[in-house]
This record gives structure tokens, sequence and C-alpha cells, in this order.
């Protein structure tokens, strides 16, 4: 049982909204405070953009109780459907049987969950942002304009949830001995739009995360539960077939129909939507320390954003939450102890999904339609069907373990080079599941056990 405190946190996020829920829980006060308006009274066009929830994502959720009232907005998606051309659309399940990923909307959640933190006694103060702090006294600052006044509101803890652009990280960037680091990637994204078939049908298959690969871009889709699919096109920021280049109707319309003419018709307001959905860019961020003594602590993306290949980012913040759960339970109230330990046990796993988000994105973009990729992944999923015990696959460590991404970084790596001694063997494509590949992984599996 720990001391009841105040406490603000910045952003209302799906981070800072569940960080509440769970702070309140435990006995504290919480005030929330966002820049925008309360997303509760925004409307939605209709058009959501989506994220997918996986088992790290729901565990934190059932920490708190709330994971049966999200389940009922999301759609569960067990396998990716894979669009390549000239050949028909074919599957590739994510797990075992029962296993799946969930699709819901960004806004539809964020509504949920400021609903459920009110609940709980979380208190929201919207349009107000949050322009400084004062790091030793836990004093935030809110105001109408970087110039203005702003007002001090005096905490015993802040949280820093507000994202990628975090203005409390922006503080602690001054301080001496603090690294900061970030990356964009060459690619960036645009979201479309697939609506609804006759009488609100999915168009696609609704259970599958939809995936039009094309080396060095990609169309994804994802269901929504209005029977429409969103749509997210991730692209070269620039040179040939990039955002830079299309830059007439025309031009939209000709890529369209070379590339990912199946769908084209699906998306009847591509071009209206190309040009008006802006184009956005994608990075990396790391910094460290996250946290200052007993008072300030950073979480979520304002922490470590990561591109999102591996559907990872929200369910890392979401876990960040769970860590500090746990460290809140074992050190009471030793806030500098609990925010120590929180930064050391979560800086390196993050480092890790950031590193596996970036990976993920030459998987999905081109390996998904590459034959050999395929056999490599059904061997590995014949060898941990017979071997249940000795392979865990990177996707399903990530996505459906709660492993630590350090962990799943490095089994992944080992398992790496063990399939790539497999896929040396002559004639694997007949000999995919012989005893002599099983042969091949075991050796491999004890040689790496006597390594570690
Ligand atoms: C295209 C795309 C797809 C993604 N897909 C997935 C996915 O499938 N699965 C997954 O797990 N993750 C996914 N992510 C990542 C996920 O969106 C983020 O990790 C997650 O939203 C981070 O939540 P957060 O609360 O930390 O930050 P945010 O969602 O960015 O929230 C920050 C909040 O802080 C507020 N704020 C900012 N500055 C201030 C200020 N100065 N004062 C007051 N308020 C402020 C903002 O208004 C906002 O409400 C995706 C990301 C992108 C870009």
């Amino acid at each position: 049982m720990q001391t009841p405190k105040r406490i603000a946190i910045t952003g209302s996020g799906l981070v800072g909204t569940l960080l509440a829920i769970y702070l309140q829980k435990k006995g504290h006060q919480v005030d929330v405070y966002d820049r925008r308006p309360d997303i509760r009274t925004m409307q939605f066009s209709g058009r959501s953009i989506n994220l997918a929830m996986s088992t790290r994502g729901w565990k934190a959720l059932e920490g708190v109780g709330i994971d049966k009232s999200i389940r009922e907005i999301a759609i569960p998606m067990d396998k990716r459907a894979i669009h390549v051309p000239n050949k028909p659309m074919y599957f590739q399940y994510y797990g075992k049987e029962g296993e799946a990923i969930y699709s819901i909307s960004r806004g539809v959640l964020n509504k949920k969950m400021i609903d459920l933190a009110e609940d709980v006694g979380a208190r929201f103060i919207f349009n107000s942002k949050v322009w400084d702090v004062d790091l030793p006294e836990a004093v935030i600052y809110t105001g109408e304009s970087q110039k203005g006044e702003w007002t001090a509101h005096k905490y015993d803890l802040v949280f820093g949830a507000d994202g990628a652009f975090s203005r409390i990280r922006h503080k602690m960037q001054r301080s001496s001995m603090f690294n900061y680091s970030q990356y964009f990637l060459k690619t960036g994204y645009k979201e479309l739009s697939i609506p609804a078939g006759e009488g609100g049908k999915h168009k696609l298959n609704k259970n599958s995360l939809h995936i039009w690969p094309r080396g060095a871009f990609m169309l994804i889709a994802l269901p929504n539960l209005d029977g429409s699919f969103t749509c997210t096109l991730f692209m070269p920021m620039k040179g040939e077939n990039s955002f830079d280049s299309l830059d007439t109707e025309a031009k939209v319309g000709c890529f369209f129909e070379e590339h990912f003419n199946g769908v084209k018709d699906d998306i009847p307001n591509l071009i209206r939507d190309f040009f008006k959905n802006p184009t956005s860019a994608l990075m990396t961020i790391k910094c460290e320390p996250w946290v200052y003594w007993d008072k300030v602590a950073l979480i979520g993306d304002a922490a470590h954003a990561v591109v999102p290949f591996y559907g990872q980012g929200m369910n890392a913040g979401f876990e960040d939450i769970m860590v500090l759960s746990q460290l809140m339970e074992k050190y009471g109230d030793d806030w500098e102890m609990i925010f120590s330990t929180y930064q050391k046990e979560r800086k390196p796993n993050t480092d890790a999904v950031a590193e596996l988000s970036y990976r993920n994105f030459i998987e999905m973009s081109s390996k998904t339609a590459d034959e050999r990729f395929l056999l490599r992944k059904k061997i590995e999923k014949w060898f941990s069907e017979k071997h249940p015990g000795k392979w865990l696959p990177l996707y399903s460590r990530v996505t459906f373990s709660d492993d630590s991404y350090a962990e799943a970084l490095r089994e992944g790596d080992l398992q790496n080079e063990i399939m790539d001694e497999v896929m040396e063997v002559d004639d694997i494509g007949k000999k995919w599941n012989s005893e002599e590949v099983e042969n091949i992984i075991l050796k491999g599996l004890s040689e790496k056990k006597c390594k570690s």
C-alpha cells in the first residue's frame, strides 16, 4: 500500500489514460492534462486510424480489469492475407490456433479509456498545453501560448506521457548527461480507406491484416467494426515511387493501377484522400535517463517511439505501466527506487523492440512475398509444433508472449543463424520436414545452449 500522492500526467493518449487508471486504483489522485480538446466531443468522419493490440497490451488491460470491455470494440486478426500480383491471395497464420492480434480504432479506444479513467476518479483537463516543467519541484506550467502567461501546478509526481514530441522530455534534454537520438525513416505513410460493402459487410476477409507487399513500398489494411478497412500506404518520401513523385492525380491513378490493381476499385475516394490526408513521417526515438529523481518519469512514446511495423508501440507503452505497477507493489513509497528500477528494466527492452520494429518493415514489405521466406516460416512452424518447448518463433514471442523484448531479439538472432544453415540444405524445398533438417535444428539449439 502506498501513501496517496497528487500526480500529474501530461497526455491523455492511450498510455496516459491507462496509467491514470492504474494510479487511481492504487489510491493516488491523478490529473491528466492534454493540449487537445476532449476527444469524446470530436466528430469522427467514420474513417478511423487503427492499431493492433497483442498479448502485452491485453495483459496490461487485464491488470485493471478493463480487457473485457475493450474486447467488445476489437476485431481478431489471426492471419496475414497476402496479395501479390498474378497470384491468388493467400493466408499466413500468425501463431497457433486461437492466437490473434486485434484491430482497434485508436479514437474509439482512447474515448473509452478516458471514460474508464474518469469512472475511477481521474480528472481530465483538456485544451491545456503543458509548456514547461520544474523537474526537482514537480511543477508543470500550462498556458495559452509559449509567450503568454502560464499557470503553475504543483504535484508530488509528474509523468510525461505526451508522445513522441514530449515537452517533458524536451525539458529533460536540457539537463547535463541526457542522451537523445531521433532517427527518421526514409519511408513515410498515408492513411486511405476501404468503405464497407453492401449491408455494412467487410469487402475483404474481416479477420486478417491485409498486405500488398511491393518491395520498397506496401499497402496494408486493418478491419473496423463498421465494415470498413483503414489502409496505410507506406512508401519512400523521395525518389522513384515515392510520395514526392506522386504529385498529380493522374500519377496517383496510374501508380495504383500498376501496383495495387486488385484493390484500387475498393478505395473509391483514393484520389481525394491521397491529396487530402497528410503524409506522415516515421521515426525512432531513444533517450536516457527517463526519470528525474523521484519526481518525474517519461512513459510510452515520450520515452521510446518506434516505427509501427511490429505493431508494438502502444503495447510496449502499456507494458511500461505493468512494470511500474509491479515496482510500486514491491517498493511502496520509495519512488526513487521505483523510477530507477523502472528505467533499468525497460530501457534495454524498448531498445530491442525498436530494432525488431525496424527489421519487420523488410519482412512485411518484401519477404512476405518471397518463396524462400515462406518456406523458412513453414519449417519453423513444423519444428515448433513438433518440439513446442524448444522453439517459439520470433513473431510469436514478441506478439503472443510477454517474454522480454530483449530476450526475443536475442533468441530471434540465434534462431536466424540456425535457419540460415537449414536453408543451405540441398533440395530444401523437398526435404523441409525431414529428419536431416530436424537434426540440424536440434544440434543448433544444443550448441546455442552451450554458448549461452
Ligand atoms: C501508423 C502507425 C501505426 C501504429 N500501429 C500500432 C499498432 O498496430 N500497435 C501498437 O501497439 N502501436 C502502434 N502504433 C504506435 C502507437 O500509436 C503509439 O505507440 C501510441 O499511440 C503511443 O501512445 P502515447 O500515449 O505514449 O502517445 P500519444 O498517443 O502520442 O499521446 C500523447 C498525448 O499527449 C498530448 N500532448 C502532447 N504534447 C502535450 C503537451 N505539451 N501538453 C499536453 N498534452 C500534450 C497529445 O495531444 C496526445 O493526446 C502505431 C503508430 C503509427 C504512427
